[in-house]
């Protein structure tokens, strides 16, 4: 039977006895072997991607959003804020209608894709556009909860990371142990705490043991790799462009922990990956949600990664659909013909000639 994610491994987080149960069911997410995308990358191993653009709300948010708006609701609370770059704008307010509680959320304006804005909108929430960045945002509706009685569910919120580490669960659940190496995009740099407070929580209890992490920002938002705060983060993958993430020491503690590292790629190499991802394995996923893939074929590429023989888990963590105007923009736009056969078979079969 399918249930929420609290129901199936609630007891394994760390929530409040008051939290309620707020769910669409989210998680369950396929963890798919993509074995052409391996061997492009030198074969050899095994490359599974956990397909997290699948939850309710076309991405990896909904796990944490169970958590916190279920706290949240069992608090008594009427209405959650959050900042948002666009996923988590959208999976509060749907969460929020599904609890029936108001929601605000504050997002960088012109820097959200529009899938996300589509979302929040639909679900009713108040969507406020900051003359600003993310992190502005951020400090803003930090400010205003504690000034007010608002709920503030951005992964500063302990309860998001709680539910979050239901992935690492899953993936253990799916393998039947720990990957070798987890991969995946670094932003706020909650979901890369929440995975390794995931993995460390399932090896106390199941013995499944630990993956190195590799973290992955991209090029002109990467302050965990320069070292310090980027003023003016740009990069295509909007989901990740933050210059201050709230969880950065303890992303950098995590990937030290396990061994691992946070790195970060181009743009221009996100964009190929997702180009792959989708051409070559028919999975479609944002541009942020490419990165980790990104990082982890150019470290194999330069030799400072030996993944022969490993299993490694890619987390893809928002679905293609949520940011449509990067694909208008990198392929051509379909031909328009006279509704005639001749024309039909001349631009079929001129295609055809030219494939491989
Ligand atoms: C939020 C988000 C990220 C970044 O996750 P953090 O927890 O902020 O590091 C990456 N990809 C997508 C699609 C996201 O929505």
């Amino acid at each position: 039977m399918t249930t929420g994610l609290l129901d199936r491994y609630g007891h394994l987080l760390d929530l409040p006895p008051h939290t309620a149960r707020v769910t669409l069911l989210e998680g369950g997410t396929p963890l798919i072997p993509t074995p052409r995308l391996a061997r492009r990358m030198g074969g050899g191993f095994d490359l599974l991607i956990k397909y997290e653009g699948l939850n309710p709300t076309g991405s990896f948010k909904d796990r944490g959003m169970t958590a916190a708006v279920s706290e949240a609701v069992g608090r008594g609370a009427k209405r959650v804020i959050c900042a948002s770059t666009g996923n988590t704008a959208a999976s509060a307010a749907a969460y929020a209608a599904r609890a029936g509680l108001g929601c605000v959320v504050l997002i960088p304006e012109g820097k959200v894709a529009a899938g996300k804005l589509a979302g929040a909108r639909a679900y009713g929430a108040q969507v406020v556009q900051i003359k600003g960045s993310f992190d502005d945002a951020l400090r803003l509706v930090v400010e205003i909860t504690r000034r007010h009685p608002i709920a503030l569910v951005n992964s500063i919120n302990p309860y998001r990371i709680e539910g979050q580490k239901t992935a690492a669960f899953e993936i253990c659940d799916d393998l039947g142990a720990a990957p070798d190496l987890l991969c995946l995009p670094v932003g706020n740099a909650g979901n890369i705490t929440a995975y390794w407070g995931g993995f460390k929580r399932y090896d106390e209890v199941k013995g499944s043991g630990l993956p190195r992490l590799l973290g992955v920002q991209a090029e002109g938002a990467a302050p965990l790799v320069l070292g310090h705060p980027v003023e003016k983060p740009e990069t295509v993958a909007t989901a990740i462009r933050i210059g201050r993430p709230a969880r950065g020491e303890e992303a950098l503690r995590a990937a030290e922990e396990s061994g691992g590292r946070i790195i970060a790629v181009s743009d221009a190499q996100i964009l190929e990956m997702q180009r792959l991802l989708a051409q070559e394995e028919g999975i479609w996923v944002e541009p942020a949600s490419a990165a980790g893939l990104a990082g982890l074929a150019q470290e194999v590429a330069a030799g400072r990664l030996d993944v022969r023989g490993k299993r490694v888990v890619a987390v893809c963590t928002g679905h293609g659909l949520k940011d449509p105007d990067i694909i208008s923009r990198a392929t051509p736009q379909p031909k328009v013909i006279a509704p005639t056969m001749d024309a039909l078979e001349e631009i079929v079969l001129q295609s055809e000639e030219r494939q491989p």
